[in-house]
């Protein structure tokens, strides 16, 4: 039987941020539905399918060592086929084609429900190579099918895909294409499912958060979605990711502070605190504004988790910058902080600017701001000890659980390992003892 009848086992790895995890789940599904065996291990399967990031040199590097790693598989026969997905390839389709001949077919952010056909494609020896839309990117809903990465307690939902603001050192615009909600009714409809698939929490994420709803009939706020969202029996965690600054309102601080279910955790990217690197940037936003920012959330919201990002090294960005920007991170005392070094974004308006800040000052300047907010996190965490926690339960090991309190996000805010015995996807309180390396707690099922 050829290997499209008899459906091929596939592997996927999938790299970049939560929003690519989700476009990897929905293309499993996808796959599955269509007959797909899927292979958790790459030396089982026939299809491996690398979901690539670019945001950012780093990002891309990873990416192009990923598809390498396999591409002599595919290359000797091992593989049957070898597909690139994700930003990638909707990025650089074309040169990605001449350089690696290894890969079967490249398909863009537009194409990820076409996946197994492209597939069919592929082993019928038709492929086209390239299937990309500019501009465009998939966005599902609650009738995707999808299969959840990892223990199924927690889940990723995207509220809307694409981005319309015009940040001078972020590609994503075009490579996403324009900004597009998705329904108030979708998005209720799909945690429900998570929630009666036994999902305890959900994150929300998309490009720009706070722009939820601006493109759908009457245009309805973030406050209100979090509203309907809240009322979803079942979940216990809701939490939100990647507000912009200039957008959050008041209504929706109010509904943060009473919320049920929507955790008090705020993720909103400042990216600088100096007012020319921020007009560089084109944020539309001041040091003064972000501040006062700062100070209505914590005014409005009880027991909140303040989380932020900063670009260094930005075109231009002088030490004085810099200071002011460490003068922030310092006063602010956020709970959370990533730190990334600018790099040039292809197609982007900061690519053009003059007087780029030379590497090594942008790594040390990297390793300044991570050094200071070091500190600020493990003197946060230390206050902790002796204190009891509430923690969703991740995985069992040998010599307890592992899991995470409300204030740490999946994958970017650290875990706590607690002595004592409890099931996966169960809330538990615990004690904290310690704090691990600054970040992660020990703690002991109470
Ligand atoms: S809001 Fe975010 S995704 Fe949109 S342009 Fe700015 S940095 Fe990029």
């Amino acid at each position: 039987m050829p290997p499209s009848e008899q459906k091929a086992r596939v592997h996927f790895h999938s790299l970049g941020c939560p929003k690519n995890q989700l476009d990897t789940e929905v293309m499993l599904g996808a796959l599955a539905l269509d007959g797909y065996a899927i292979a958790e291990e790459l030396e089982d399967a026939d299809v491996a399918i690398v979901n690539t990031c670019s945001f950012i040199e780093s990002a891309r590097e990873e990416s192009i060592q990923a598809i390498l790693d396999v591409a002599d598989l595919r290359d000797s026969g091992r593989l049957r086929a070898l597909v690139v997905t994700g930003c990638l390839p909707q990025r650089y389709g074309d040169e990605l084609a001449r350089e690696l001949p290894e890969v079967d077919a490249f398909v863009g952010t537009g194409r990820y429900p076409e996946v197994p056909g492209i597939l069919e494609d592929v082993f019928a020896g038709r492929s086209r190579g390239i299937y990309v839309d500019a501009g465009r990117t998939h966005l599902y809903d609650h009738t995707s099918p999808r299969i959840l990465i990892g223990g199924g307690h927690s889940a990723y939902v995207k509220t809307s895909e694409g981005c319309d603001r015009v940040c001078t050192f972020c590609a994503i615009p075009g490579i996403r294409g324009r900004f597009q909600s998705r329904t108030l009714e979708s998005l209720v409809a799909e945690c429900r499912d998570l929630a009666r698939a036994g999902v305890k929490e959900v994150n929300l994420v998309a490009q720009d958060q706070t722009s939820w709803g601006k493109d759908l009939p009457g245009r309805p706020r973030l406050h209100s979605l979090l509203r309907g969202l809240d009322d979803v029996d079942g979940l216990a965690w809701i939490r939100l990711l990647y507000l912009y600054p200039t957008a959050v309102s008041d209504e929706l601080i109010e509904t943060l502070a009473a919320a049920r279910r929507v955790l008090p955790y705020v993720d909103v990217p400042l990216q600088h605190a100096s007012d020319g690197v921020l007009k560089a940037m084109r944020r539309g936003v001041t040091a003064e504004r972000q501040w006062r920012l700062v100070e209505r959330l914590r005014a409005g919201i009880p027991d909140l988790t303040l989380r932020t990002t900063f670009i260094v090294g930005f075109p231009g960005e002088t030490d004085a910058d810099f200071e002011a920007l460490l003068d922030f991170a310092r006063a602010a005392r956020f709970d959370r902080v990533g730190v990334f070094r600018y790099s040039d974004e292809e197609g982007t308006a900061a690519q053009t600017l003059g007087r780029k800040v030379p590497r090594e000052l942008a790594r040390e300047r990297h390793r300044t701001l991570l050094e200071v907010q070091r500190q600020i996190m493990a003197e946060k965490q230390e206050a902790l000890v002796g204190s009891e926690v509430e923690l969703l339960v991740e995985h069992r090991h040998m010599h307890g659980v592992a899991g995470r309190t409300a204030s740490q996000a999946p994958e970017i805010d650290g875990g706590v390992f607690a002595k004592g015995s409890a099931e996966p996807g169960e809330l538990v309180r615990a004690r904290v003892l310690a704090v691990r390396d600054g970040v992660d707690l020990e703690a002991e099922v109470v």
